[in-house]
């Protein structure tokens, strides 16, 4: 939270907005969000956060999302 108030960039690839959380970057990439240039925690915008709440409801949705999709 203290890297979000200091007026951090969402971490998403492509993405330029404030960023709103921030999370374990390996959570976030298994939710299939691609972030850049990140170390162990990512910064999200509200849209982004949004969008990996969606996809990872819990470990083993995550799981079968993935199977799905490959
Ligand atoms: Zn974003």
């Amino acid at each position: 939270m203290g890297v979000v108030s200091k007026g951090a960039k969402c971490n998403v690839d492509g993405c330029d907005s404030n960023g709103a959380r921030s999370l374990n970057t390996v959570r976030v990439e298994g939710a299939g969000l691609r972030v850049s240039g990140v170390g162990k925690k990512s910064v999200l915008c509200k849209e982004h956060y949004k969008e990996w709440k969606k996809e990872s409801k819990d470990d083993r949705d995550l799981e079968r999302a993935r199977f799905d999709r490959f």
